[in-house]
């Protein structure tokens, strides 16, 4: 299968370069041409298999220059049970009312960021071979504070890589901190940003278009690699868990094979809602996928007011900080599928995101999307209410990220009637935001802690997943703090890793 950037379809790649480069020398994003369909046999097949077997079988589908074996091998070891506390990789937990959890954090980070990230050092290091690229990969990461870790996890000590993770300061959870800062490994460095993930993510985009930088590192034997869901490594794993969702609850009896399901996801960078876009363009039997937005809400206007994409606004940290984004960068790909692939347009709408941080995308584009989605948007007040109301109902624990995906499937079911059965993607372990979950269910917080694990495992009677617990017994490695315009003279600490 062949892949091309959103903003150029004339430059034809295969998948291994998509991979080994995360980004088209346009700024553009690779894509596939074509949906591969899920056949008959494939959904026989895939009921049968564990969620190794499920994500070997997606990824082939797409990454068509790498063998059966090499996917199944990368799949055994990204997901072996040790990673993954010896339990289901992605399992589905029944709420009521139809609701179903897909709990995506059970990976040694906590988030469904492990999801992707466990796999990608695989797809990457494969795809610097295939290519026959014989310099380092140097992965520069933006995050919002789930990515980073996933990824510092999945890369450190990897042969022919080294990763550099910017954040913002004030920007992620204690919690997100204390797992990036004690990262362990020779090749990582983490880096505070003074600026918000914007500044962040628009910064990497800037090293990565920067001409002299790249000569720069290609002297010194070097190129640049990106983890961030920009690279079609990081999205093409994430398809499989919809489709292995969907298997999981036919087998116990909530839907029949065929039956339609809703989707919401817990929407920041467009990515993880992007792959089960894509799970639907494949044949899964999907009604609505429902977008879910904290108090940054850009993404519920542009679905709400016809196709009007506007950043202009005030930004807000929230109680879910990994959605705090005003830039979605996914929602490019989107665009170009639902414009037939249509590189011009998709280029001119991402020049005016660029200049005047809006664009509106034409009408019949829009009709096209508004058949496959709806959103919506939650406060923190909101996401509080959600978490208590769901312990206190269901004894069901959730994080903030989750409680903004619960609130707006709530608010969608009681504005349409849709009773549909609901896939509801549950992002991040509860234990990762103590803080807010604590304060939503009326606990009491303990002074000086800055993790506040025990406080909730108290509160609560469940235990903290071990690799958080781990962390206070961990001394911190990285305290840099830059401001956002001096991003680009920090490319020159990857020579010392
Ligand atoms: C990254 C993240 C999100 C947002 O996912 P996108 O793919 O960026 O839309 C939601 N919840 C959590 C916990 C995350 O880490």
């Amino acid at each position: 299968m062949e892949y091309v950037s959103t903003r150029d379809k004339s430059c034809k790649v295969s998948a291994a370069f998509a991979i080994a480069n995360g980004i088209a020398p346009d700024g553009g994003l690779y894509c596939p041409m074509s949906f591969p369909a899920l056949t008959e046999q494939d959904w026989q097949t895939l009921a049968k298999m564990d969620y190794k077997g499920r994500s070997a079988q997606i990824l082939a589908k797409y990454l068509t220059d790498f063998s059966a074996e090499e996917l199944a091998d990368y799949a055994a070891r990204a997901y072996a049970d040790d990673k993954f506390g010896g339990r289901d990789t992605a399992p589905v937990v029944p709420l009521s009312a139809g609701r179903h959890m897909l709990e995506l954090w059970h990976g040694p980070t906590c988030a469904f960021k492990d999801m992707a990230l466990q796999m990608l050092p695989h797809l990457l290091t494969a795809s610097l071979r295939k290519t026959g690229e014989t310099r380092t990969a140097c992965i520069l990461v933006a995050t919002s504070g789930d990515t980073g870790k996933a990824a510092l996890d999945g890369f450190h000590d990897v042969k022919g890589t080294k990763i550099m993770v910017y954040y913002p300061v004030d920007g992620v959870s204690p919690m997100q901190k204390l797992q990036m800062v004690t990262q362990e490994g020779k090749n990582v460095e983490v880096i505070a940003i003074r600026g918000n993930f914007d500044d962040a993510q628009s910064a990497v985009k800037r090293i990565f278009t920067d001409q002299k930088t790249r000569a720069e590192l290609d002297r010194d034997g070097m190129m640049l690699s990106s983890a961030n869901s920009i690279n079609w490594g990081r999205l093409a794993p994430q398809i499989a868990y919809y489709v292995s969702a969907y298997c999981d609850m036919v087998k116990a009896g909530a839907i029949k094979m065929g039956d339609k399901i809703n989707i919401c996801v817990p929407t920041g960078n467009f990515g993880n809602i992007l792959a089960a876009y894509i799970a639907k363009q494949m044949g899964l039997p999907v009604n609505k996928l429902i977008c879910a937005s904290n108090r940054n809400n850009v993404l519920t206007d542009f679905f709400q007011k016809g196709g009007s994409y506007d950043k202009n606004r005030a930004f807000y940290t929230t109680t879910s900080p990994s959605m705090d984004i005003l830039i979605s960068s996914n929602l490019e790909r989107l665009l170009f599928f639902a414009s037939d692939y249509n590189d011009k347009l998709t280029s001119e709408l991402m020049d005016k995101l660029a200049q005047n941080g809006s664009y509106q995308i034409p009408q019949d584009v829009f009709e096209k999307i508004e058949r496959d989605f709806d959103a919506g948007c939650c406060d923190d007040g909101q996401a509080a209410q959600t978490i208590r109301a769901l312990w206190e109902n269901e004894r069901y624990l959730c994080d903030t990220h989750t409680a903004v995906a619960v609130h707006v499937y709530e608010d969608y079911r009681a504005r349409t009637g849709d009773a549909t059965p609901a896939v509801i993607a549950s992002t991040a372990s509860p234990f990762k935001f103590c803080r807010p979950v604590i304060e939503a269910l009326g606990g009491m917080l303990v002074r000086d802690d800055v993790t506040q694990l025990a406080a909730l495992s108290e509160l609560t009677g469940m235990p903290a997943p071990a690799p958080l617990a781990v962390l206070a017994d961990k001394i911190p490695r990285f305290d840099r703090v830059v401001d956002k315009a001096d991003i680009l003279s920090t490319v020159s600490l990857l020579k010392d890793l």
